[in-house]
């Protein structure tokens, strides 16, 4: 028998601490902590509602395919996966933190910038780094990488980095300034478009519940 209820994409960490409050406004009570269990689907106090735990970047392509019918997901995450297929309803306004250039401390960017000069960009955000240079005007060189991107200008792999900031301490530890904001982001409630006709009934109210506890 297929699964008549709804399966909801979250990924571990933050974002699964973050949304705990909204899953309890939702009447969710998750029964194993994805922290401690090896589990990759949870189930919950409602027979009719199970999370699954995936890498944040693969949020969008579990709801895409309508393998989790809702999820969560930065927007980060969901500017590199371009949103096909995915009705956005809500910014849940967590996992909050802004999307920076960085460089090492000392690093003339501003200068190089004038100069026209092309400049190595190593990040594992490559659309928005495309975007950005792009409507700058400045020339670069992208460097996908996949984490610990803070690493790159300070063994020479690339002048500057595309990555995400929040307190801008892991910056400071590794001798690095950010130098230009590109965006804000927070976390967004994804659901795929055809569960949510087929199966309004249980996802409207998750939608409304989430709605009612954004913290602004
Ligand atoms: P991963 O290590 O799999 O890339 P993270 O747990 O680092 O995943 O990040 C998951 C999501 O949390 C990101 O897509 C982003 O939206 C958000 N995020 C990342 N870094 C921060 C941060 N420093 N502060 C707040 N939110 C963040
Ligand atoms: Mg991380």
């Amino acid at each position: 028998m297929s699964n008549p209820g709804i399966t909801l994409a979250l990924s571990k960490g933050r974002i699964f601490e973050e949304t705990l409050p909204l899953l309890a406004a939702a009447g969710i009570t998750p029964a194993e902590n994805p922290e401690s269990s090896r589990k990759l689907i949870i189930g919950t106090n409602r027979d009719d509602v199970r999370l699954i735990i995936v890498r944040a970047s693969d949020v969008p392509t579990y709801v895409q395919y309508g393998a989790a019918d809702l999820g969560i997901a930065g927007k980060d995450v969901l500017n590199e996966h371009g949103g096909n297929g995915l009705y956005q309803p809500l910014d849940l306004q967590i996992a909050k933190c802004r999307m920076m250039v960085a460089v090492r401390e000392g690093y003339d960017y501003a200068g190089k910038v004038k100069q026209g000069a092309r400049i190595r960009v190593a990040t594992k955000y490559v659309k928005a780094a495309r975007d950005h240079f792009a409507s700058k005007g400045v020339h670069i060189d992208l460097i996908k990488l996949y984490g610990s991107m803070e690493l790159a200008p300070l063994v020479g792999l690339s002048d500057v980095i595309v990555d995400l900031v929040s307190t801008g301490g892991t910056l400071k530890a590794n001798g690095l300034v950010a130098v230009e904001h590109i965006s804000e982001v927070s976390s967004r409630l994804v659901v795929n478009q055809a569960a949510l006709k087929l199966k309004r009934n249980l996802i409207q109210p998750v939608i409304d519940a989430f709605a009612a506890a954004i913290r602004h």
